[in-house]
């Protein structure tokens, strides 16, 4: 409905939802969350999720598209580590790791990473590892089946799937067509939710530049190459007929 291209679903997305609810959970209680009430990355984090998350509700909703937004509960927090990640579970649970804001620098391009985290959940990539790896990994099993017999490993599995790892080595890169999905889409919420989404080009500049020295865990789930910047260029005529300043 959003890539417009087949993609393989073995999961129930409803199911993966449920399964969010649980991991998100279970995350946050294993991680130092930071309050919006007196934390201002975390009030920014928020800031940028509630937008992008009700701009392109509307939009949905306006397009008759409201499936696409289908058991979404959006939930953005911010967890103190080092490590440079962010995330968003099936159904809009949002993660942001404070180690990815010295790169982001300034909201703008918070909300291009954000959207681009948004855009995998709503393209339903994460749904196509995980379907890929019940296929390869569980025998085709159903997911509640594999929940039940092999708790532990469909855990990880769906960790696996969405990016959240606590292993460098544990991390699976997004394949490239997602990829650009991600950026083209992300680009576009951004754009939606009144962020300049040109800040995506300079923000994947310092990205690059970073991960010279010490790539970012999130560069391994997410593979940095020249050609994301010129196809971003190439996406960004498209993306800014979405955008209209905030004041
Ligand atoms: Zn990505």
């Amino acid at each position: 409905m959003v890539t417009g291209r087949k993609q393989l679903s073995l999961v129930k997305e409803s199911d993966l939802q449920l399964m969010a609810v649980t991991q998100y959970n279970k995350f946050l209680t294993e991680n130092k969350v930071l309050s919006s009430g007196n934390n201002k990355d975390a009030a920014m984090v928020d800031r940028v999720g509630a937008r992008i998350a009700n701009s392109i509700t509307k939009y949905y909703a306006s397009h008759g598209k409201g499936l696409v937004l289908e058991g979404y509960k959006w939930e953005f927090n911010t967890v103190d580590s080092k490590e440079v990640n962010a995330w968003c579970m099936p159904g809009g649970k949002v993660v942001v790791y404070t180690g990815l804001l010295p790169i982001t620098q300034n909201e703008t391009a918070l909300a291009i990473v954000m959207g681009h985290e948004i855009a995998h959940s709503i393209a339903k990539h994460g749904n196509e590892r995980m379907s890929q790896a019940m296929v390869q990994q569980m025998g085709g099993m159903a997911l509640e089946v594999a929940l039940a017999q092999k708790p532990k490993e469909t855990q990880d599995l769906f960790l696996l799937s969405y990016g959240i790892g606590s292993q460098v080595g544990a991390m699976l890169p997004w394949s490239r067509q997602q990829e650009s999905e991600a950026d083209k889409f992300g680009l576009i919420f951004a754009a939606m939710a009144g962020y300049n989404p040109q800040e995506a080009i300079s923000f994947w500049q310092r990205m690059s530049t970073a991960s010279v020295e010490n790539p970012p865990e999130f560069l391994s789930t997410h593979p940095s190459d020249e050609t994301r910047i010129r196809k971003l260029k190439q996406y960004m005529p498209e993306a800014l007929k979405y955008y209209t300043p905030r004041n």
